[in-house]
C-alpha cells in the first residue's frame, strides 16, 4: 500500500477551565496515500475550524459537542476521531475513570494482537512469525498480498501457514486489488491452503457480497466501512463475514461503537482495525474495542510497535500475544513531555484548543 520511513502523528491536546487536559489523535497510513485527510491538513481543519466549535462549550457534553461538530463540519472523519478521544480523555480525568467505562462499561482488560507480515519474501516472513511466536508477542499473522499473479500469491501464503502449522493463524489482506474472478479463484485456492480470512478482496461491496459463502473462508470489509451509515448498507446485502471497525474511519470512538452494534444486530463479526496509529490513537481504539461485546477475530492494533520512538512515558503493554487495556482514569496513559517538545514540528510549546 505505502512504504512508510517515517511516521506523522497529529497529537490533539485540549485544556479545560477545570484544569483537565485530555489528548487525541488522529494518524494517517502513508500521508495521503489511504484517504483524504494528512496530518498537515487535520492541524489545520482543527486550528481554524474545530477550536472555534469548542471554545466556551461544557467540555463533559461530548455527544452533543460531537453533534455540533458533525453538523458544523462535513467528513473530516480522523479529525473528529482525535477531537473526540480528547474530550473523552479529559472527561476521564475530570469523573476519574477509564475511557471504557465511559463508553458503556469493558467486557475484556487485554485484547489479542495480530501482525502484519509484508516483505512479500517467503522466508523472510516466516522467520519473522518464527520471532514474533518465541516471543510470546503475536500468534495471529496477517499477508499483504494482491500485487502479484494470484497462483503466486496463494502459493507464498501456503507456504507460511504449513510452516506455523497449528502455531499460527494466517490471514490475507488484498486491498481491493482482485477483480471479482481473480477473487473467485483467490478465495478457493486460500481456503484450501489453510488461510481462515481475507480482507477486503475487492473493491466493491456487491461484489464482498456475491463471494460470501461460497467459500470456507470468512470474507472481511475494510475499505468499504467508512462509519455506520456504510455498515448499515453493507450489513442489508449481507456483505462480509466480518468487519474491520477503525476508530478513525469511523468517524470517532462512539461512531466505531454504532458500527460495532450494526454488525451485531446483523450477525457479523468483529476485528479491531489499525489506521497504524501511535500509542494515543490506539490505546484510544483499545479501549473501544474492549467495550464490544463480541470481538470474534481480535485486533491489529500494533501501530507502537512499528515506531522506533517512544512519546509515553510509560510505553504500552504487549505481553502474551495481547495489548492491556489500562484500567487508570482517561486513556490510561502520560506523555513524555520532553519527547514530545523534541519531535514538534515547530519546536514550540504551545496550546491547542481551550475548553470553557
Ligand atoms: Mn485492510
Amino acid at each position: 500500500m505505502a512504504t512508510m520511513n517515517g511516521q506523522t502523528l497529529m497529537l490533539v491536546r485540549l485544556y479545560c477551565s477545570d484544569g483537565t487536559i485530555g489528548v487525541g489523535e488522529a494518524t494517517t497510513i502513508g500521508g495521503l496515500a489511504y484517504g483524504a485527510e494528512s496530518p498537515e491538513g487535520m492541524k489545520l481543519a482543527i486550528d481554524t475550524y474545530f477550536a472555534p466549535l469548542l471554545i466556551g462549550s461544557d467540555a463533559s457534553r461530548v455527544p452533543a459537542l460531537m453533534a455540533k461538530l458533525n453538523k458544523a463540519i462535513k467528513d473530516n472523519r480522523f479529525a473528529k476521531c482525535a477531537v473526540e478521544t480528547a474530550l473523552f480523555d479529559a472527561l476521564g480525568h475530570r469523573t476519574g475513570l477509564p475511557l471504557s467505562q465511559l463508553l458503556g462499561g469493558r467486557v475484556r482488560d487485554s485484547l489479542p494482537v495480530a501482525w502484519t507480515l509484508a516483505s512479500g519474501d517467503t522466508a523472510k516472513d516466516i522467520d519473522e512469525a518464527e520471532r514474533m511466536l518465541a516471543q510470546r508477542r503475536h500468534n495471529i499473522f496477517k499477508l499483504k498480498i494482491g500485487r502479484r499473479a494470484v497462483a503466486d500469491d496463494v502459493a507464498h501464503v501456503g507456504a507460511i501457514k504449513k510452516a506455523l502449522g497449528e502455531r499460527g493463524a494466517v490471514r490475507v489482506d488484498v486491498n481491493m486489488a482482485w477483480s471479482e474472478l481473480e477473487a473467485q479463484r483467490g478465495l478457493a485456492a486460500l481456503a484450501d491452503v489453510g488461510c481462515e480470512l481475507v480482507e477486503q478482496p475487492v473493491a466493491s461491496a456487491d461484489a464482498l457480497a456475491r463471494l460470501k459463502g461460497r467459500f470456507p473462508i470468512a470474507v472481511m470489509a475494510d475499505e468499504s466501512l467508512i462509519g455506520p451509515a456504510s455498515a448499515f448498507a453493507l450489513a442489508q446485502v449481507a456483505g462480509a463475514d466480518v468487519f474491520a471497525i477503525k476508530t478513525e474511519q469511523s468517524g470517532g470512538l462512539q461512531a466505531a461503537q454504532q458500527v460495532a452494534a450494526i454488525a451485531d444486530a446483523a450477525g457479523i463479526e468483529l476485528y479491531g482495525g489499525t489506521m497504524l496509529e501511535g500509542s494515543v490513537g490506539t490505546i484510544a481504539a483499545a479501549h473501544v474495542f474492549a467495550t464490544f461485546r463480541h470481538l470474534q477475530w481480535g485486533t491489529e492494533l500494533f501501530g507502537p510497535l512499528l515506531l522506533t520512538e517512544e512519546i509515553l512515558a510509560q510505553p504500552l503493554r504487549y505481553q502474551d500475544f495481547q495489548l492491556a487495556v489500562p484500567n487508570t482514569p482517561g486513556l490510561g496513559i502520560a506523555l513524555d513531555e520532553d519527547r514530545v517538545r523534541f519531535f514538534r514540528r515547530d519546536k514550540k510549546q504551545g496550546a491547542a484548543v481551550a475548553v470553557a
